[in-house]
C-alpha cells in the first residue's frame, strides 16, 4: 500500500479527509514514494486553532526551557542526520552529499534557536527623565506561518519554525508538496525533542490552503520562500490581510571573473556553484561576467563542465539529480532551446543527457551559453537549471551596471587578486548578499540571509537578529518610582543609625 503523508494537526498525525492526493515521486525513476493530501478547509482551521491555544501556553514558558527543546532538538537532528538525508534524496534526487548538506545547513540554524535567551534581549535606559527610566522587552507575537519551496525541503523550513517557536510563538508550516515526507519527518522529531505535541502544526496543500493561512485573522505573520510570482502574490495577499511578511523569491546570481583572477581557482569554483544540485538553488551562480581578458578562462570552463555527469543519489560518482519534476524538465528545455534560437552561442549543451539505467529521470546536463545578452531570455528569466549564461565586458564599472540593472539581487560573487576591485565592488553592487572569491556566499544563522531587489519582498529577513525581530513585537516601558513610605522608612532607619 502507498504511504500516506500525514499532516500534524492538533498533536495528532493524520492522512486527513482530502479527497485530493497527490504523487510524491522519485525524480530519478518516477517511482511513487508515498501520496500528500491537501488539507480541507476544516484541517486548515483546526490547524490554525490548535496553534493558537499552543501559543498561549508557550509564551509563558521561561526563555531557556524553550531553549533546551532546541538543544535537544538538534542533537536530534545530528543524530538522525543520514536518515534524514536518506529520505530527502529520494524525494529530491539530490545526491546524498548535497542532502546532508540541506539537512546541516537547517541544524545551524536550530543551534541559532537554542541560543535564544540572549536573542531575546531589550534595552534599557536609565534616567530617561528624573527618576524615569525606559526598557524594552521582546515579546512573540502567536501564530506564524511558514510556505516553503522543493529545493530545500529541510534547511528552509529550520529558517523558519526553530527560530519562531523559540520566541515564543506557535508555528504552522505548509511544506512544498513536492517533497513533504522530509519536513514530516522533522516534524516528529520536534515533538521527540519535547514540544508541546500542538506547537507546530504541518497541513499540506497548494494555492487554496496558503490563500486560507493568508487570509486568517489568527495568523500574525507568514514566512514564505518560493518562485517569484508565487512570493508576489503572498506578500500582496499577506500584506492586505495586515499581517508581517517575509517572502524570499528567485534570483539571478551574477559571478564577475577579473583579468587577474586565479584561474584554476575560479574553474573549479564555477563549475559546483553553477550546474551543483542541478543548478536548482536559489544561490546558485546562472550567469559568469567575464571582464576583459578573463574571457580566456571561458575553454577551461567548458572543459571541466564537460566532465561533470549527474546522476542517481545512491551512486557516489553521481555530481548531482535530476531536475524536481516534469515541468522543471520541460520548462529548462524551453529555455535552452530559446537561447540558441536567440543567437547565444551553445558551447556545451545538455539538453539530451540520459543516464545509463535510469530512463525515466528528468536529466540535464551541464550546459554553457557565450555571447548572451541581457535581452535574451536565458538571461532574463530564472531557470533553475544546470545552466551557465556568460557574459563579457571591458570594465569593473560595465560589470557592476550590469549586475545593478538586473531585477534580481539575492547573490553574487568577484574572482579577484585586487583588494581595491573588491572592496570597489562590495560597496557598489546592489545585492544582498556578496562573495569574494567565494561563489555562493550563504551566510552563517547568526548573520542573516539578506537578498534584495527582485529576489525579497518585505524588511526583516531570515535567521540572525532579523529573523527574532521578524517573529516579535517591541514593548517598550518606561516607568517613574515615586519614593513610597517603605523607602522612606528605610531611609528613617539609616539616619537613625
Ligand atoms: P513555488 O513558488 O512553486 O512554491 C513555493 C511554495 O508555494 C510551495 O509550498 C507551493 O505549494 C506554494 N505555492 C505554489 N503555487 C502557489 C500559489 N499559486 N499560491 C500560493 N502558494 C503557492 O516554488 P518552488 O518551485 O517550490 O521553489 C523554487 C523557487 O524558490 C525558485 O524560484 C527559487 O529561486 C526560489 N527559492 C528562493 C530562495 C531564496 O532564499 N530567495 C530559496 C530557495 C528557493
Amino acid at each position: 500500500m502507498t504511504h500516506i503523508v500525514p499532516h500534524l494537526i492538533n498533536g495528532e498525525f493524520t492522512t486527513g479527509a482530502a479527497s485530493q492526493l497527490l504523487d510524491v515521486t522519485n525524480p530519478a525513476t518516477q517511482e511513487v514514494l508515498a501520496k500528500v493530501p491537501f488539507a480541507t478547509h476544516d484541517e486548515v482551521e483546526q490547524a490554525v486553532a490548535s496553534a493558537h491555544a499552543a501559543y498561549l501556553t508557550w509564551r509563558e514558558v521561561p526563555v531557556p526551557e524553550r531553549a533546551r527543546v532546541m538543544m535537544r532538538y538538534q542533537h536530534l537532528l545530528k543524530q538522525h542526520h543520514d536518515e534524514l538525508a536518506e529520505i530527502l534524496a529520494k524525494e529530491t534526487g539530490k545526491t546524498f552529499a548535497d542532502a546532508k548538506g540541506d539537512i546541516w545547513r537547517g541544524i545551524e540554524v536550530v543551534e541559532q534557536a537554542a541560543n535564544i535567551p540572549a536573542l531575546m534581549m531589550g534595552e534599557t535606559v536609565e534616567n530617561v527623565a528624573r527618576a524615569v527610566d525606559t526598557h524594552s522587552w521582546i515579546q512573540p507575537l502567536g501564530v506564524c506561518v511558514g510556505i516553503t519551496p522543493f529545493n530545500f525541503p529541510a534547511m528552509i523550513p529550520l529558517w523558519m519554525f526553530p527560530m519562531a517557536i523559540a520566541c515564543g510563538n506557535a508555528f504552522v508550516l505548509k511544506p512544498s508538496e513536492q517533497d513533504p515526507m522530509t519536513p514530516m519527518r522533522l516534524a516528529e522529531l520536534l515533538l521527540e525533542a519535547g514540544a508541546p505535541r500542538d506547537l507546530l502544526q504541518v497541513v499540506h496543500g497548494g494555492r487554496e490552503q496558503v490563500d486560507q493561512l493568508l487570509t486568517h485573522p489568527t495568523v500574525r505573520a507568514v514566512s514564505f520562500v518560493g518562485s517569484v510570482p508565487v512570493g508576489q502574490h503572498v506578500y500582496r495577499t499577506a500584506t492586505d490581510n495586515m499581517k508581517r511578511a517575509q517572502c524570499f523569491a528567485g534570483a539571478k546570481n551574477h559571478s564577475v571573473i577579473m583579468p587577474d583572477a586565479n584561474a584554476q581557482q575560479v574553474v573549479n569554483q564555477m563549475v559546483g556553484a553553477s550546474v551543483g544540485a542541478a543548478g536548482q538553488r536559489c544561490m546558485a551562480i546562472s550567469v559568469a561576467v567575464f571582464v576583459g581578458s578573463a574571457r580566456d578562462m571561458i575553454p577551461a570552463l567548458r572543459d571541466e563542465l564537460a566532465k561533470v555527469k549527474p546522476g542517481p543519489w545512491e551512486k557516489e560518482e553521481s555530481a548531482y539529480g535530476p531536475l524536481i519534476s516534469e515541468a522543471a524538465y520541460k520548462r529548462v528545455l524551453s529555455l535552452i532551446a530559446s537561447g540558441k534560437e536567440e543567437g547565444a552561442e551553445c558551447l556545451l549543451d545538455g539538453s539530451d543527457c540520459t543516464v545509463d539505467g535510469y530512463p525515466n529521470g528528468h536529466w540535464v546536463g551541464p550546459t554553457l551559453f557565450t555571447k548572451v545578452t541581457p535581452s535574451m531570455r536565458i538571461y532574463q528569466e530564472e531557470i533553475f537549471g544546470p545552466v551557465l549564461c556568460c557574459v563579457e565586458v571591458d570594465t569593473l564599472d560595465e560589470a557592476i551596471a550590469l549586475v545593478n540593472a538586473n531585477q534580481y539581487g539575492n547573490g553574487t560573487s568577484i574572482f579577484t587578486a585586487s583588494g581595491a576591485a573588491a572592496r570597489k565592488y562590495q560597496h557598489e553592487v546592489e545585492v544582498g548578499q556578496v562573495g569574494i572569491n567565494i561563489p555562493i556566499p550563504v551566510p552563517l544563522p547568526f548573520f542573516s540571509f539578506t537578498g534584495w531587489k527582485g529576489s525579497f519582498f518585505g524588511d526583516l529577513h531570515a535567521y540572525g537578529k532579523q529573523g527574532v525581530r521578524f517573529y516579535t513585537e517591541t514593548k517598550t516601558v518606561t516607568s517613574r518610582w515615586p519614593e513610597d513610605d517603605v523607602v522612606q522608612e528605610a531611609n528613617m532607619t539609616i539616619s537613625l543609625k
